[in-house]
């Protein structure tokens, strides 16, 4: 084969691949304009943006309070002949769908959205399966209070269900990421009951659990994570402090909450996603107990998981310890918080 014959096919895969061939040629200032510009105006303004404010006043050259395309550029040291000037929104992520390609089961299952019913995410997973986290011997792990899919209707003046798992750690312990993956989506949570929280999604290569897509939320941030979406993270990183971010059930930010991380985990064997109002709804998602994520193999729906015999429902948790060594040495998740050696 010539060689211009290969280098046609391998464009011809690489579009296949990206689907939205404009991403490939989209640059890191066009990324996050698309990811910062929540109103769509053009422009970064100091609410939208998601890192330091000292870093947003160093991009910002003409000081009026925007970050435009051509600062940002600057920043990234691209210039405009790089990049096409008209990357589509949809370009934001590669495994981004619009919301409407969502079925509404999905949709309103993992949404949870006030005008849906809690059977469909009961449905899709959120029930009891009476999984425990059996930790190493040895060491003084971060246990969990507040279990997976308890009842939280008392707490919420409607049925529902706690759509994780919560441990309680002090002010700005840090909340270290499960596995290598991508930032996906990065909330304040002013209106949230999770408060400020982060999202990473996971390759099946990065958890080593073929033909699954696996998104962790981490909830409560003390301070917002000094994230963007489309950032790698490695496991064991620190993504930002504990704290007790949310609102309770007055509506506000109660403040009365004890700090604690709020961990949270999806799977589909889709590797796509879409975003709507805050929120991340993976195509064809389903809840999974965070525990099961120990597990590193299926099945991780609830049915199964909730039949397992008594035997298998007490998870050896793989961990890292406050001084970075990973038990077991080879592994490819760990629990959101670091174990004291
Ligand atoms: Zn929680």
């Amino acid at each position: 084969m010539k060689s211009t014959h290969i280098y046609l096919l391998t464009a011809f895969a690489l579009f296949v691949i990206l689907g939205l061939p404009a991403l490939a040629n989209a640059g890191k200032a066009e990324i996050s304009l698309d990811n910062n510009d929540r109103n769509g105006d053009g422009k970064i303004s100091i609410k939208e943006w998601k890192k330091k404010k000292k870093i947003f006043e160093g991009i910002d050259a003409n000081e009026d309070g925007y970050l435009s395309l051509k600062e940002l550029r600057a920043r990234f040291g691209e210039t405009a002949d790089e990049t096409p000037t008209a990357t589509p929104l949809t370009t934001k992520m590669d495994a981004v769908v619009p919301i409407s390609t969502i079925d509404d089961e999905t949709l309103c299952g993992i949404g949870r959205s006030k005008t849906c019913s809690i059977k469909v995410a009961i449905k899709l997973g959120m029930f009891e399966t009476g999984l425990r986290p059996k930790f190493p011997k040895g060491l003084n792990c971060r246990d969990i209070d507040e279990q997976w899919a308890i009842s939280y209707t008392h707490k919420r003046n409607r049925e529902n269900y706690h759509g994780g798992i919560d441990m309680p750690a002090p002010y700005g312990t840090p909340m270290i990421a499960a596995a290598d993956g991508t930032v996906v989506s990065v909330e304040r949570g002013e209106k949230s009951y999770r408060g400020k929280e982060i999202i990473l999604r996971h390759t099946p290569e990065q958890t080593g659990i073929p033909g699954y897509w696996i998104y962790t939320q981490y909830a409560h941030f003390n301070v917002m994570p000094e994230y963007m979406v489309g950032d790698k993270v490695k496991i064991g990183e620190n993504l930002g402090p504990t704290g007790n971010s949310g609102i309770g059930r007055s509506g506000m930010q109660s403040g009365k909450r004890r700090p604690a991380i709020h961990f949270a985990v999806w799977f589909t064997k889709s590797p796509n996603y879409a975003l709507t109002h805050g929120k991340l709804i993976p195509v064809k998602g389903q809840w999974m107990d965070p525990n099961a994520l120990y597990r590193a193999k299926p099945p991780f729906d609830s049915y199964s998981l909730r039949d397992l015999p008594k035997s298998q429902k007490k998870i050896p948790i793989p961990v890292m310890t406050e001084d970075g060594k990973f038990i077991p040495a080879n592994t490819k998740l760990i629990w959101p918080y670091a174990c004291k050696g």
